[in-house]
């Protein structure tokens, strides 16, 4: 497969865009590749400038789940379109969306849109600190939320010890309020709420850690995490920018029956255009501006073409469309699971619904960050490359996961075994 505008554009951007890239991982560099331009994209399918197709389950990292381009959706966008592209005044949009976010997470009273998962997250925090009076946070090793300054760190050498900031230009104050705790471990969370008893304002977790690799809880585990909060006065935040609305029941708090205090959210929100969002019942949320004391706005928030996205894509997630992933996302695994097998299983398929993981190694899969195998990245360079080759785009990294949407077919799935049980042999230890 030749790629030689893709190259050509990607030596043109790297002098202007940095790495040519406006987010790290499409660089490709944990991939040892270049990254592919696209041309245009509709449904599960991605043309580059080369004119090559792809069968692409990235769909944009989360939020496309209706494939690209869905004819309904780009319709009611162009629609809005015409009517404004930004007011920065009320409109009746926002009150529509908010109904049908509180519609599937019914432990929402009241909305505040962002303009992306980060700033939604970030705002979680302002708001439990504000309501708790508390300045300290525990997040989750393995556990993303965003670019946040307070959220970028990396578990420290002890329990009790401060964390690392995983990018420099985080100064230490800043960190200073951050615990970071390891998944699965309710141990080690019983152990900082008796460290800093009466100081720790929110808890936060991915209820679905998907953001490195796709670590499955246990309920119990968050069930348990969720008393501890209660029993302290903290408050517990869900950050499911990724897992709402894969779901039938809405969010993975349904799932795993585990009701947090405030949930942040994102991608399939937006339906490919910029939103974020953060919900809580109402006297939390009327600690917000402007109703209380917390500060936090955007001129961007409530935008009428991301609502319409919004509202166009979640309108669509009917029950059919939760069965269609459902079937696919089985199809998957029952043609998979066996090919890896086959090869000595060089990775494990884990998958939820529509989302999916190649786990490198051949063990049991993960529930920690800890638990992934240090070797990930070279096998999955190679599985990525032999599958791009092949005309399906996986995420260009190890850690990160794959999405089906409502626009793969079966036919779609049958052709990406296919092709896996024509890579996996080819792949290097
Ligand atoms: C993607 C993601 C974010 C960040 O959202 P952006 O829109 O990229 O800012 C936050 N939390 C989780 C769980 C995510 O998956």
């Amino acid at each position: 497969m030749e790629r030689q505008n893709s190259e050509a554009l990607h030596s043109e951007a790297r002098v202007h865009l940095v790495g040519g890239v406006n987010s790290p991982v499409r660089a490709f560099k944990s991939v040892h590749g270049n990254p592919v331009y696209f041309q245009e994209a509709s449904g599960a399918i991605v043309i580059d400038v080369d004119g090559n197709e792809y069968v692409d389950f990235v769909q944009s990292w989360g939020p496309l789940v209706h494939g690209h381009s869905h004819p309904e959706i780009i319709a009611n966008i162009a629609e809005a379109m015409a009517k404004g592209t930004s007011f920065g005044a009320p409109h009746e949009g926002e009150i529509e969306l908010a109904k049908m976010v509180k519609e599937r997470f019914p432990h929402i009273d009241m909305v505040r849109f962002t303009s992306s998962g980060t700033e939604a997250a970030m705002s979680a925090v302002r708001l439990a600190r504000g309501v708790t009076g508390r300045d300290h946070i525990v997040k989750f090793d393995g556990c993303y939320h965003g670019h946040i300054d307070s959220l970028l760190v990396n578990s420290g050498s002890g329990l009790a010890t401060f964390g690392i900031a995983s990018s420099p230009g985080i100064p230490d104050d800043t960190i200073s309020t951050t615990l970071v705790a390891p998944l699965d471990d309710i141990d080690a969370l019983r152990y900082l709420f008796s460290e800093y008893s009466g100081k720790i304002a929110a808890v936060l977790i991915e209820p679905l850690p998907a953001n490195n690799g796709l670590l499955i809880q246990r309920n119990e585990f968050l069930r348990k995490v969720k008393d501890l909060c209660e029993e302290d006065g903290a408050l517990l935040v869900f950050d499911e920018v990724i897992s709402g609305f894969r779901f039938r029941s809405g969010g993975y708090s349904e799932v795993c029956g585990v009701v947090p205090d405030i949930t942040a959210l994102g991608k399939i929100i937006g339906g490919g255009l910029p939103v974020g969002a953060y919900g809580a019942r109402e006297e939390v949320m009327r600690q917000l501006s402007p109703l209380g004391p917390v500060y936090q706005a955007g001129t961007l928030s409530g935008n009428p073409l991301a609502m319409m996205a919004g509202k166009s894509t979640l309108a669509l997630l009917d029950e059919e469309a939760y069965d269609l992933l459902d079937s696919l996302g089985s199809m998957l695994e029952k043609l998979l699971v066996p090919i890896l097998e086959a090869n000595g299983n060089p990775f494990r398929l884990v998958r939820i619904e529509s989302l999916f993981w190649f786990s490198p190694g051949d063990d049991e899969p993960p529930r920690r960050a800890d638990q992934i195998p240090g070797t990930a990245g070279k096998k999955y360079a190679d599985l990525h490359k032999g599958m791009l080759d092949r005309g399906y785009m996986l995420a260009p990294s190890a850690y990160e996961i794959g999405f089906l949407s409502t626009a793969h077919t079966e036919e779609h799935i049958r052709g990406m075994a296919a092709a896996l049980e024509d890579v996996l042999p080819e792949i290097g230890e």
